[in-house]
């Protein structure tokens, strides 16, 4: 879609002044501004001339959470001495469904990184076309070098708190980073012993109380599903590619095992002490003992190098090492202009986005403006809560799907939702993919919320 010289400047003149008066309204959210930023600049122009959303405020209703919830987590540590932090839940949106998405127990845990989790996940949940509004909570909680017992009392003081903001039919929370399945499982048995009954309050649970089969792949194989479905329309495939992939938890662990199924060549990872290097290709065999490391010995990427040889980059990042495909799956603002630039040059022709948000405004640019195919994050990561969704009806129906069920189910979305994101985003012969995903995902919230009227 192109707007005639006059719609266009109309619109970004609109688009500036929308974006001053939310950075006014959120002040000190770098990380909201940004998220609001990247999707109101597709959104603003497809709004031009449709009246009823205009008249209806959709985008300045769509940008204020529902309700911010901030409490205080009290707990012990080993020593016996009382630690504070703060727990938040963000419920942001619940016209289609009620409010879904993980949460983030990190050290720099603020309002304006759930903010912006909250916002994208709304989006990202609609193109799922499950009935799903969209949340993000966590807590300034860090758990590294916390024991098990330190984790399990600051997750069941944790629940204690928001047990009664959430429900199945409310806010169903899942993981993201530092919440596995250790955390998950602390947090359900909390939530269950406090409600007494045993409902699917929060997905990625323990397959033996109600989890979901695929459900720990989702994210990974989500997003390698749609980089071939993005492949696939330049007559491409995975197949004897060279694949970079940043971060080594949950999100980079399953990109690289399903990369690895089809074809594709994995030789980085990393962690937030640095990136390992393994011109060799990291294996079926190497992967597993990754992924050992990393959800049972809870240890560094660096001690890779030790074990399998390599290199090991201390305090840096992948982007430089020479790839085909690159699949961002650490954190946000990972990936930056400077990186953008080098991937390209080096060749690198398709960015699959496993972290929400990992690529900064400018780094996105440069993918557009080289015409290289991109998925972002509201896309090309829905995988995980797709399969959230699919526990939750498994819950509700007291079933349990098969893994080749499930994780059909999941293809299935990927591709309808690569089909949702061609529909909207087609420029000529380019797919702007960030387009099509937010315009997608933006119409489904936005008709519903019409459709209810003011609130
Ligand atoms: P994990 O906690 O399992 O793993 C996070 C990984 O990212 C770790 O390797 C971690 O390193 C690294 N990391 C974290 N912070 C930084 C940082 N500041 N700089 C560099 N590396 C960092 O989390 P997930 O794999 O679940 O999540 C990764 C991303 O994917 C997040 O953006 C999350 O929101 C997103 N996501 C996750 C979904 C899921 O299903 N889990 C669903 C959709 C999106 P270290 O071990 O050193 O902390």
């Amino acid at each position: 879609m192109s707007l005639s010289k006059t719609h266009q400047k109309h619109a970004d003149a609109y688009l500036e002044k929308f974006m001053i008066g939310l950075k006014r309204r959120n002040r000190g959210q770098p990380e909201f501004h940004q998220a609001v930023h990247e999707f109101a600049r597709d959104v603003v122009p497809f709004l031009d001339d449709k009246q009823a959303y205009k008249d209806a405020r959709i985008l300045d209703r769509m940008t204020e959470p529902d309700r911010v919830i901030v409490f205080r987590v009290c707990w012990t540590d080993d020593a016996n001495k009382v630690r504070v932090n703060r727990g938040t839940r963000v419920q942001f949106n619940n016209s289609i469904g009620p409010y879904k998405g993980g949460l983030r127990f990190h050290k720099n845990v603020n309002i304006s990184i759930l903010k912006f989790l909250g916002f994208e996940q709304v989006f990202k949940n609609s193109l799922t076309t499950l009935p799903m509004g969209g949340g993000k909570g966590g807590a300034n909680f860090n758990p590294h070098g916390k024991s098990d017992g330190e984790v399990m009392r600051f997750c069941q003081a944790f629940m204690t708190e928001l047990y009664r903001h959430i429900g199945p039919n409310t806010d169903i929370p899942a993981g993201d980073i530092g919440v596995g399945a250790r955390e998950v499982s602390y947090l359900f048995g909390q939530y269950k012993r406090l409600r007494n009954e045993f409902t699917g309050t929060i997905t990625g649970k323990g397959l033996a109380f109600g989890g979901s089969l695929i459900r720990t792949e989702a994210t990974g194989y989500g997003c390698v599903y749609f980089a071939r479905e993005m492949l696939g329309t330049r007559g491409d495939d995975v197949k004897g590619k060279t694949c970079i992939v940043s971060g080594s938890g949950n999100v980079a662990q399953y990109t690289a095992e399903k990369l690895l199924h089809l074809g594709g060549k994995v030789v980085t990872m990393s962690d937030s002490g640095g990136f390992l290097h393994d011109p060799n290709g990291i294996d079926e065999e190497k992967l597993a003992w990754i992924i050992d490391l990393k959800t049972v010995k809870r240890g560094r990427i660096s001690e890779y190098v030790e074990k399998w040889g390599g290199e090991y980059h201390k305090g840096k990042r992948p982007w430089g090492v020479p790839c085909d495909l690159a699949f961002p799956c650490a954190t946000q603002n990972e990936l930056e202009e400077d990186d953008a630039k080098t991937l390209v040059a080096n060749g690198c022709h398709l960015v699959s986005e496993g972290a929400n948000m990992p690529s900064t405004i400018e780094a996105i640019n440069v993918f557009l403006d080289n015409k290289i195919l991109f998925g972002p994050a509201k896309a090309a990561n829905a995988g995980g809560v797709a399969v959230s969704g699919l526990e939750q009806s498994q819950n509700a129906m007291r079933l349990s799907w098969s893994r080749e069920e499930v994780d059909l189910q999941l293809l299935e979305i990927m591709k309808k939702i690569h089909v949702s994101c061609v529909g909207q985003g087609k420029d000529g012969d380019f797919i702007n993919y960030v387009r099509g995903a937010n315009i997608a995902g933006f119409v489904k919230v936005a008709d519903a919320m019409l459709a209810y009227g003011v609130h």
